[in-house]
């Protein structure tokens, strides 16, 4: 029986119009295609794209070398070296982020006590070489610098929630 309706379907193409039919039910409807780059899904305060290094309004680095994102990083993905400086504060002497270990995975950003380390809205990113992705202090700092305007309002907005 089951082959006699199969046979019967074919004959008169009716996969053919079912799918004609769903085409003509959303050809006329709101368009909901994105069409990236040019447009962009709005983006929550809480995305983890690629990692920054933030400072204080006077410019000090906020990063006290207390080593709890080095610790907590489950895929070691960061390395960090610190000294005391001449003033008796300690500050990082290294402090390196492999992206090619990194999962994204947020749990520095939440260990760090001073909203130091952070991961921004950033995902348009890329390393043509292995090297490339291998983020040092000075690039890290250089990130925070260029974006603090952005970041600091995300840390703001998600502050109630965390
Ligand atoms: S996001 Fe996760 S995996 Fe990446 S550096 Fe931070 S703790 Fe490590
Ligand atoms: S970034 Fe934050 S958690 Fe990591 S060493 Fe610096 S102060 Fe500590």
């Amino acid at each position: 029986m089951s082959a006699v309706l199969d046979t019967l379907n074919s004959f008169f193409l009716v996969e053919l119009f079912k799918g004609l039919a769903l085409t003509g039910k959303y050809a006329l409807r709101r368009k909901i295609t994105v069409q990236y780059p040019e447009e962009k899904t709005p983006m929550s305060p809480r995305f983890r794209g690629l990692h920054a290094l933030r400072r204080y309004p006077n410019g000090e680095e906020r990063c006290i070398a207390c080593k709890l994102c080095e610790a907590v990083c489950p895929a070691l993905a960061i390395t960090i070296e610190s000294a005391q400086r001449a003033d008796g504060t300690r500050r990082t002497t290294r402090y390196d982020i492999d992206l090619t270990k990194c999962i994204f995975c947020g749990f520095c950003e939440e260990s760090c006590p001073v909203d130091s380390i952070v991961e921004t809205h950033i995902f348009e990113y890329h390393g043509e070489q292995r090297g490339d992705l291998y983020f040092t202090k000075e690039m890290l700092l250089a990130v925070g610098d260029r974006y603090e305007h952005e970041i600091a309002p995300n840390k703001e907005a998600d502050a109630p929630y965390r």
